[in-house]
């Protein structure tokens, strides 16, 4: 076969690559067997239409990227709302999951980074790090019916909840050790 020519049983396949496609005519060529040029001849000559190339989007240069990747490094960041997310950063939210895929992808953000959809949940978790509250009272705080469940969930799902502040059973046990005090002063 010469070097130029497209078989025709390829050709409904390569009109749907160049349709469908940004692949340059050179890779076309190579999956096709022939040169770009005659990939490059077959498209004038079918006049087709083909999708413009995306700009290179660069993480670097990328102001959304940065911001995120500057998010992400505050402590327990899995747990900050796509909602707040967004406020911070002033971008339309539907721009993220793009730039987010992207950078999960690479490692620059954590996986969970960006998940959490619930503005709730988020202050739940806030309190649940700093303060020294029974989840359940936290839970009450902000209106979760069962915040156990929910940090159970997402213990579940690989997400990094350090153990609750509040020690359970310290009362009750500093209580006894009391009563035994009592005991041994009679
Ligand atoms: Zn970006």
């Amino acid at each position: 076969m010469a070097r130029g020519r497209i078989l025709r049983d390829k050709e409904d396949d390569l009109l749907k690559d160049l349709k469908e496609s940004t692949l340059s005519y050179k890779k076309l060529g190579k999956q096709y067997g022939v040169s770009g040029q005659a990939i490059h001849a077959f498209y004038k000559r079918h006049r087709i239409k083909r999708p413009k190339r995306r700009k290179g989007h660069k993480i670097l240069e990328c102001r959304l990227c940065q911001k995120l990747i500057q998010i992400n490094k505050k402590p327990h960041s899995e747990f900050i709302s796509i909602q707040t997310i967004v406020k911070q950063t002033g971008e339309p939210v539907t721009k993220y999951s793009h730039h987010l895929r992207i950078l999960r992808d690479k490692g620059l953000v954590d996986e969970k980074f960006g998940r959490l959809r619930s503005k709730r949940a988020e202050k739940a978790y806030q309190i649940y790090f700093t303060e020294r509250l029974p989840i359940c009272r936290i839970g009450w705080k902000v209106g979760i019916k069962n915040f156990y469940s929910l940090i159970r969930k997402h213990r579940e799902l690989g997400w990094n909840v350090p153990a609750s502040l509040y020690v359970y059973g310290v009362r009750k046990r500093s209580r006894i050790q009391s009563e035994i005090q009592r005991k041994k002063q009679r």
